[in-house]
């Protein structure tokens, strides 16, 4: 059996690009997987307990994308949540993007208007010209104070580094807010799959023509398979046999635990900002599903280096690394390299669809 297409790894990426590649032209796809479930770190499953979890952390759905929700659309429906964060720093909580509301309360002020909260933010912030990094981006508009009690030290726990030495878009995917406004996100469509990330990807990825194989790491078998063209979503290094030195990504230990009480904490993520505890949030899972349930399941996030790949680490030297895989990927004609690991981008859900799309888009069209 010659497949077109042989797919590395079954997360958003190669689930879209196999879904697309089957049921608009008719390919015949191979999907490869090394872990023992679809769905890459979305993955999705009801614990022991009955609650449904998020095993590789909390995966909020938020795009302004209409392209890309009416594309996911055709696999699920859809449940309306809006997430809210709360931040702990001194044993108080605090919500987070820092609002009006952190400001009142940290500050023991009594700002009525939006401008009188500009007002301070411009008394305290110090001017940083160019931004280079994510320390220059939140004291740029808040001032040292706040980037201590709420960015400095989660930084540290989730990268190992101080957040002068990362990119600002790390820290820049935080708004800071004149308002009350306590989501974390803004987009317009904000959702979570109705049945849970699993259905979605079951959904996508039942058609005739698309073949799974679970618990294989791809280079054990890439010998025995003939196709005509790959998709690899897998760590970009790892394709290259570390050939120019490995990439630094960032991962993640979860603890679990369920407790004989309704709810454990007020919303569905508290971020532990201080240096006192070494995990950086805990994840309530019943509130990203609205579950009723009398039990509750949660997880606190200790940060490593020597997990399963979560995070690319976006800086200059890691960047520079990765544009030598880069440049010798471009070499190899009949291989796309897509998705967070692959292209080595601190992507969204959404923005790897989108991007997914895109490049399918590219070859149907060559
Ligand atoms: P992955 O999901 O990593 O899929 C790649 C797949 O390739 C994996 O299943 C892997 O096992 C497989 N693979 C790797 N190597 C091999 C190999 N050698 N052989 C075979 N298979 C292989 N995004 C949001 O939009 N909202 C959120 O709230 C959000 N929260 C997140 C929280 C955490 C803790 C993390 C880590 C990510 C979060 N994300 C969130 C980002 C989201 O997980 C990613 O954007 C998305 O899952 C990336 O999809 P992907 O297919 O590129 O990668
Ligand atoms: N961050 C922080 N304090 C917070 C929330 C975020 O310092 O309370 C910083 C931290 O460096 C984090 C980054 O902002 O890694 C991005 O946060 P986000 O919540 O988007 O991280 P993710 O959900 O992708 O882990």
């Amino acid at each position: 059996m010659k497949y077109d297409y042989l797919i590395i790894g079954a997360g958003f990426a190669g689930s879209v690009m196999a879904e697309r590649l089957a049921s608009q032209q008719n390919k015949k796809v191979l999907v490869v997987e090394k872990r023992n479930h679809i769905a890459g770190n979305a993955y999705d499953e009801y614990d022991e307990h009955g609650i449904l979890v998020h095993r590789y952390g909390p995966h909020i759905f938020h795009t302004n994308s209409k392209k890309v929700f009416e594309y996911l659309s055709l696999f699920t429906e859809w449940i309306p949540y809006e997430h809210k964060v709360l931040a702990k720093f001194n044993n108080e909580l605090y919500p987070i993007p820092i609002n009006r509301i952190t400001l009142n309360k940290l500050y023991n002020k009594n700002f009525k208007s939006e401008k009188e909260v500009e007002n301070f933010y411009n008394s305290v912030k110090e001017k940083r010209h160019p931004i280079l990094n994510s320390e220059d981006i939140i004291v740029n508009q808040v001032g040292h104070d706040l980037f201590e009690k709420f960015f400095r030290y989660y930084t540290k726990k989730q990268w190992e580094m101080e957040p002068r030495e990362l990119s600002p878009s790390v820290c820049g995917r935080i708004p800071v807010r004149t308002n009350d406004d306590c989501r974390y996100f803004t987009d317009k469509y904000q959702f979570m799959p109705k049945e849970g990330y699993i259905k979605m990807f079951e959904k996508m990825l039942s058609h005739k023509n698309i073949e799974i194989v679970l618990n294989t790491d791809y280079k054990k078998v890439i010998e025995d398979i003939k196709f005509d063209k790959m998709i690899y979503t897998g760590p970009i290094d790892y394709f290259f046999d570390y050939q120019f030195g490995k990439l630094p990504y960032r991962s993640i230990r979860f603890e679990w635990e369920t407790l004989d009480l309704e709810f454990y904490q007020e919303t569905a993520q508290v971020n532990y900002t201080g240096p006192e505890v070494a995990f950086t949030r805990i994840i309530e899972h019943k509130y990203l599903s609205g579950q009723k349930a009398i039990k509750t399941t949660i997880s606190k996030e200790y940060p490593n280096s020597n997990g399963e790949p979560f995070y690319p680490i976006p800086n200059v030297s890691s960047q520079t690394l990765y544009n030598q895989y880069k440049k010798e990927s471009e070499k190899i004609k009949n291989v796309i390299f897509t998705g967070r690991l692959a292209e080595y981008k601190y992507y969204n859900m959404d923005q790897v669809v989108a991007q997914t799309l895109n490049q399918f888009r590219k070859l149907a069209t060559t």
